[in-house]
């Protein structure tokens, strides 16, 4: 079993470390992780410059880049000829749930794994009195360690968020709501010029079936998620859009000479 672990708070974070250390006692553990902080980079790639990885130690490798960049180099380059069984992302400083997903490194390094055919696996802390990137670690490993007991689909992705407290239970979910009342700092640099600040603390619909309101309950949520963004009721309510469409290419004069 041999286990890539990367996230997005940067390789030098506690929750990386004690993920590492955990995940240790299953199988080889290769981590792949950003030399600095890439939280809420999303599901970015680098492609504008070269990439850099630097071997800390035996087993862990810096890239000067996002969480993706850090799995795509592992999968097509360093593992290239010894790919992991599973990836693991986390343990990230803060929850990521609901809309959450699609700004998070964390989870969007387990995206890449999935694109590349790995399953993947991602793991975040609440952060708040009486959170413990320890007992987060140890969880962690026990669930990877329930996950590899039987074969994982290659499209498997997991989003895992553990509570402040000692969890009260585990409980799957599906994604959260957030309520949009975040705001934009103004002000005046000291040279007369506006600047913006993205701020504010984001606020969810109550909801006890989804990921945010298994951790209000002091419960860990397991959201299973999959790439395909298709709307499929979409598919439905703009099937009439079709017929209208094939209207406008029949009335083209381009199309009509
Ligand atoms: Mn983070």
């Amino acid at each position: 079993m041999r286990i890539l672990v990367t996230n997005d708070d940067g390789i030098y974070s506690e929750g990386i470390r004690l993920l590492a250390a955990e995940l240790a006692r299953l199988g080889e553990v290769v981590v792949v992780a950003p030399d600095r902080e890439q939280s809420a980079t999303g599901h970015s790639l680098t492609l504008s410059r070269p990439l850099r990885m630097q071997r800390l130690e035996e087993g862990w490798y810096a890239v000067d880049g996002t969480p993706t960049d850090c799995v795509n180099l592992a999968i097509l380059s360093l593992l290239r000829d010894t790919p992991p069984d599973l990836i693991v992302s986390g343990i990230n400083f803060g929850l990521n749930v609901g809309d959450d997903v699609t700004y998070s490194g964390t989870v969007s390094a387990t995206f890449e794994g999935a694109i590349l055919g790995v399953p993947s696996i991602a793991f975040s802390q609440e952060v708040s009195e009486g959170f413990s990137f320890a007992r987060a670690a140890r969880l962690a490993a026990r669930l990877v360690q329930e996950v590899i007991a039987e074969p994982i689909p290659r499209d498997t992705l997991l989003n895992v968020n553990f509570p402040a407290g000692e969890p009260r239970g585990v409980v799957f979910s599906r994604l959260g709501k957030r309520v949009y009342r975040q705001s934009v700092i103004e002000k005046v640099d000291p040279r007369g010029r506006k600047y913006y600040w993205i701020a504010g603390t984001p606020e969810w619909q109550e909801d006890p079936g989804t990921d945010h309101g298994a951790v209000q309950n002091g419960c860990i949520s397991v959201t299973p998620l999959h790439l395909d963004l298709t709307d499929y009721r979409g598919l439905e309510t703009w099937g009439g859009f079709a017929g209208r469409i094939d209207g406008i290419l029949g009335s083209d004069p381009a199309r009509a000479r």
